[in-house]
C-alpha cells in the first residue's frame, strides 16, 4: 500500500472527547471514525485489525470442532417473547417495527435464535453434540457508551452456542471452549485469565468471564501469578479426550482468579503472598453453561438412546471481537502509538522513503516494496522525515524500514523494530527476512 494513494488519515492532535489510550489512539491512528453515540465506521486501517483477530478467532473455534454459521443481525421479537426475554431485557435491545407492523429487533444475542433454528434440524441423540458459532454484530443501547469500541453500542462479537446430550456432555464442551479461548487470546499476544463470574441475564449456574490485564480495565481482580506462565497454545491438549480436558480444566480451576464480584478473602489469603497479583482487567470474552434454560422454554427435545425424549444442555460463549481491538492496544502502546503485535498487525511493516525523488532511495525502496509482494505500507509521500517516523510509530507497524540516501547509496537498509525500538542496519534481503518472520 503506497501511503500516497491510501486511505490511512492520521490526526496530530489528541482527540479531546477520548478518555482512554486506546480510544485516543485509534481515533489518531486513522482507526475509526464514530458515526453516532457508541457507533463507529471502521476505516482501513482498523479493519484490517479487526479482521486478523476475527480470523484467530475463527481458526480456534473450527480447531476446538465448533461450526461456523452466520445469523442475521435483525430478528423477531416472537422469539423472545418464546424464551421469555423480551420484556426481562430492557432498555439495551434496540427495538424496531417493519413496514407491516410486525416487532423486530437488533440482536443482543443470539440464545434464541439459534435454538430455534437447531431445533427444526436435530432429531435424535445422535445430532448431538454439536457446537455452532457466528461472527456477527451486535447491537446493545448500553446507558453509558465510552471509551471507544471498548463499550460501544454495534459491536462485532463471536458467539458459539453448544448441544449436548447430558449435564456431562456441556461440561466437556464448556471445557473446550475455555480451552480455545486460551488459546485464542495468547495468538494474540494477551495475557487473558478466565475468572468465575456472574450469570446475568443470560442465566445459568456455570460461567467465567475472561479477563485481560490492563489499568483501564472496568473491573478489579485478583489472580495467582501462575496465570501469566502457562504456555496454552503448546500443550497437546486433545479436544476429543475428556480426560485431558478434565486435566486442563483442573490446572485453571486450581489456581486463584476472580473478580471484585466474586472475590474471596479467605481463599486469597491462601495463595502465597508473592504470587498474589492485584490489579485492573477488561473483559473480552464470557462464557456460560445454562442447562436446559433455552431448549425447555422453547420446547426442544430430541429422541434419547431409549427413545423418550431428553432436553438438551446448552452453553454459550462470547468474545468481544471488536472490544479486542481496544484491549490489545491497551496491553501494548506507548507515548508515540500502538506497538502492534506481529500476530494482528495491520501489515508487518512501513518502508520509510526519507527522501523521495532521490534515485538511490527510490530505487532501494521500490525493490523492497516488490520483493514484501505490496504487503506492506510504503510511506513514498512528500513529507519530512519527523512525519513519516511520526505516523508510522503512532500506527504501530512491528518493523519500519527506514531509507535514507546515505544507506541507500550503499544498498543499507535501517530496520527498527517497533516495540523494543531496536535499531539495526541490515542489507534488503535481511530486511525482508525479518519483516517475513
Ligand atoms: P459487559 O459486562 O462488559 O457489559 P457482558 O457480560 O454484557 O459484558 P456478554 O453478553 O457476555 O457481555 O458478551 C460477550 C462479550 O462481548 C463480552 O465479554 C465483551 O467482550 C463483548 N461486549 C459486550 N458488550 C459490549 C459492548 N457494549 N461493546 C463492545 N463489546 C462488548
Ligand atoms: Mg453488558
Amino acid at each position: 500500500m503506497r501511503l500516497s494513494r491510501a486511505f490511512l488519515p492520521t490526526l496530530k492532535e489528541t482527540p479531546a472527547e477520548a478518555q482512554i489510550a486506546s480510544h485516543r489512539l485509534m481515533l489518531r491512528a486513522g482507526m475509526i471514525r464514530q458515526t453516532s453515540a457508541g457507533i463507529y465506521a471502521w476505516l482501513p486501517l482498523g479493519l484490517r485489525v479487526l479482521r486478523r483477530i476475527e480470523q484467530i478467532v475463527r481458526e480456534e473455534q473450527d480447531r476446538a470442532g465448533a461450526q461456523e454459521m452466520l445469523m442475521p443481525t435483525i430478528q423477531p421479537a416472537e422469539l423472545w417473547r418464546e424464551s421469555g426475554r423480551y420484556d426481562d431485557y430492557g432498555k439495551e435491545m434496540l427495538r424496531i417495527r417493519d413496514r407491516h407492523d410486525r416487532e423486530m429487533l437488533y440482536g443482543p444475542t443470539n440464545e434464541e435464535m439459534v435454538t430455534d433454528i437447531f431445533k427444526a434440524y436435530a432429531r435424535s441423540y445422535r445430532d448431538l453434540p454439536r457446537i455452532l458459532y457466528h461472527i456477527q454484530w451486535k447491537f446493545r443501547d448500553e446507558v453509558r457508551p465510552r471509551f471507544g469500541v471498548m463499550r460501544g453500542r454495534e459491536f462485532l462479537m463471536k458467539d458459539a452456542y453448544s448441544f449436548d446430550l447430558d449435564r456431562e456432555g456441556a461440561i466437556r464442551s464448556y471445557r473446550a471452549m475455555m480451552l480455545a479461548y486460551m488459546r485464542t487470546f495468547q495468538r494474540m499476544g494477551l495475557k487473558a485469565v478466565p475468572m468465575a463470574a456472574e450469570t446475568g441475564p443470560i442465566g445459568g449456574d456455570l460461567s467465567h468471564e475472561f479477563i485481560i490485564l490492563a489499568e483501564t480495565g472496568e473491573s478489579a481482580v485478583f489472580y495467582d501469578a501462575g496465570f501469566e506462565t502457562l504456555d496454552w497454545e503448546h500443550t497437546d491438549y486433545d479436544y476429543e479426550d475428556p480426560q485431558d480436558l478434565a486435566r486442563f480444566a483442573g490446572l485453571l480451576t486450581s489456581m486463584y482468579a476472580a473478580t471484585d464480584e466474586k472475590h474471596d478473602p479467605a481463599a486469597w489469603e491462601k495463595v502465597p503472598p508473592e504470587r498474589r497479583r492485584e490489579g485492573r482487567g477488561i473483559e473480552v470474552g464470557h462464557i456460560f453453561y445454562f442447562g436446559t434454560k433455552y431448549s425447555a422454554a422453547m420446547g426442544f427435545t430430541v429422541a434419547g438412546p431409549d427413545g423418550r425424549p431428553v432436553t438438551p444442555e446448552m452453553g454459550s460463549y462470547g468474545i468481544g471481537v471488536s472490544r479486542l481491538v481496544g484491549a490489545i492496544i491497551e496491553a501494548n502502546h506507548d507515548e508515540a502509538g500502538i506497538k502492534w503485535p506481529d500476530p494482528v498487525a495491520p501489515w508487518p511493516a512501513a518502508i520509510l522513503n526519507l527522501k523521495p525523488g532521490e534515485a538511490a532511495c527510490d530505487a532501494l525502496c521500490e525493490r523492497l516494496y516488490a520483493a514484501l509482494g505490496g504487503e506492506v505500507v510504503y510511506d513514498d509521500r512528500d513529507e519530512r522525515a519527523g512525519v513519516k517516523f511520526a505516523d508510522a510509530d503512532l500506527m504501530g507497524f512491528p518493523w519500519q524500514a527506514i531509507v535514507g540516501p546515505r544507506g541507500a547509496a550503499r544498498g543499507r537498509v535501517e530496520l527498527k523494530r517497533r516495540a523494543t525500538g531496536e535499531r539495526q542496519e541490515v542489507s534488503l534481503e535481511d530486511a525482508v527476512a525479518k519483516i517475513r518472520g
